[in-house]
């Protein structure tokens, strides 16, 4: 079939008696023919580009045809004659990726960056977000303002407020925990919370640490009565194996997972279930680091591989996904953010946001925690090991925590899972086909394919021969709506 675009008229012709048989064929309102080669109305075309599907991987010497928001059609450059009157992009030496996802980022985390942070995401090819935790309205905003601007937002799935247990965590009492979660106290709290977040239309909803098991399993009913993902933190009162079974859908920061893990599993339940009882009434975020810095290392030292491979039979058998968040521990760990060159990542934020940070980073000493350290290496590890079986992944930052740079941290994330053992190619379904596919998308969005929504990433070098060249951005294409390279810098501006 793509043969016949050798020749633009003859292409018209071999259709010339189905047109007189189906006029309305929107062949016929497309696609206009002259002496000169074919010719696309209100469309662009990339010419000669290198596609790189992230199902199919690179196909050299391509032209990608974009109408609207969509791509119309994909063939080989030598193949088709294009009339001079077409838009025309040229794409030699270039590369086209699917707009990258962060599937994990906090809007609500600091809300004075909030309003830079949409622009930030464009300016690095994220052109959908997953938004992990922040309050309704708030989040919510940012979800409508890229439904009204599809072509200069990126899209927005948010999860509404973490849904935590009696002793919130996110509970808003200070700049290091600010308001993220809700709180219930029982049952009948926590099925009205839901029910109102579900009548407001989320797009998911996320379990914290706090939950009892019977506050879980509500919540995880409601989900799936609504047809809604359940990802989260594994609550500290269950196994890993109890919630995955329970209908936990993924799991954010691989969190408690090393808990089921080891020798010690049910000795250190029964000593979690004694400190979730609260005798000594302290704060929920308390609560929850006592619990952390009692259990993670002692676990991570004293690993079952028995146990570790019911863990992940029980993530495979439900299907259950990680974003385990890598670059959040490395730079937590390593403390990347006092290096120096650190400094030229800050520019990109705006000048009060910058000095808010510098002064936040100054205040923090230099010392690393060996644990810390030992617990990111392990990650890293662990995602090897995940992968090695089967399971997916999506690329999530939990950008601006941690001193990450919305945007930016996504395409070091997409480092950190290749340095963990995923192929260049797998390090970008990470961020393109999983997430679509998280979300039920994977028909219309995710990959380089005729009929797909055009949210694509131009990219001066190819990230297959290094993964690092995901950064390389020559342009963004946002629903069909092309934004080179000085366009982008001036949203920086
Ligand atoms: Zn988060």
């Amino acid at each position: 079939m793509k043969n016949k675009f050798n020749s633009a008229c003859n292409y018209f012709f071999s259709n010339f008696w189905l047109k007189k048989i189906f006029p309305t064929i929107v062949l016929f309102q497309i696609i206009a023919c002259s002496n000169e080669g074919l010719f696309f109305e209100d469309a662009y075309v990339i010419e000669n580009v290198g596609i790189i599907d992230p199902i199919d991987g690179l196909e050299l010497n391509m032209s990608v045809v974009i109408k609207e928001n969509k791509i119309l059609d994909i063939f080989k450059t030598r193949e088709m004659v294009l009339s001079p009157k077409n838009k025309v992009y040229k794409g030699t030496n270039k590369f086209i990726i699917p707009g990258l996802w962060d599937s994990h980022i906090h809007f609500a985390f600091e809300k004075d960056l909030a309003t830079s942070m949409p622009n930030l995401f464009l300016y690095h090819g994220i052109t959908s977000l997953r938004d992990t935790g922040g309050e309704f309205d708030f989040v919510n905003k940012f979800k409508q303002e890229a439904i009204s601007n599809p072509k200069t937002k990126s899209r927005v799935k948010i999860a509404g407020p973490l849904i935590d247990g009696k002793f919130n965590v996110y509970d808003g009492s200070n700049i290091y925990f600010p308001k993220l979660s809700i709180q219930n106290i029982d049952n009948n709290q926590l099925e009205r919370n839901v029910r109102l977040l579900i009548d407001k239309k989320v797009d998911f909803l996320k379990a914290y640490e706090m939950l009892s098991p019977a506050q879980f399993k509500m919540l995880s009913n409601l989900a799936k009565e609504n047809n809604l993902k359940l990802t989260g933190h594994v609550p500290l009162s269950m196994s890993v194996i109890e919630a995955s079974n329970l209908g936990l859908n993924s799991m954010e920061h691989l969190r408690n997972l090393e808990l089921s893990m080891t020798k010690m599993s049910e000795k250190l339940f029964q000593e979690r279930k004694n400190l979730l009882l609260n005798k000594s009434s302290i704060k929920g975020s308390e609560l929850r680091s006592l619990i952390h810095s009692k259990q993670r290392m002692k676990s991570i030292n004293d690993l079952d591989s028995i146990k570790i491979n019911n863990v992940i039979d029980a993530l495979i058998k439900n299907d259950v996904w990680q974003i385990p968040t890598l670059i959040l521990y490395k730079n937590f760990a390593n403390k990347t953010f006092k290096n120096p060159d650190y400094l030229q990542f800050l520019n990109l934020l705006p000048e009060e946001r910058k000095e808010v940070w510098i002064k936040k980073i100054n205040a923090i000493d230099n010392v690393i925690n060996k644990d810390v350290v030992e617990y990111t290496v392990w990650s890293k590890k662990m995602v090897d090991f995940m992968h090695d079986r089967g399971i997916s992944f999506m690329a999530g930052t939990d950008t601006p925590i941690g001193f990450l740079i919305p945007g930016l941290s996504l395409h070091q994330e997409i480092q950190e899972l290749y340095e963990s053992g995923l192929s260049e190619l797998e390090a970008i379904q990470t961020a393109t086909i999983n997430p679509a596919k998280y979300f039920n998308l994977e028909n219309s969005l995710g990959r380089i394919k005729s009929g797909f929504i055009a949210d694509l990433i131009i990219l001066d070098k190819n990230p297959l021969e290094s993964i690092s060249n995901t950064k390389s951005i020559h342009a963004v294409i946002k629903e069909g709506h092309l934004m080179n390279r000085s366009y982008l810098d001036s949203l920086m501006k």
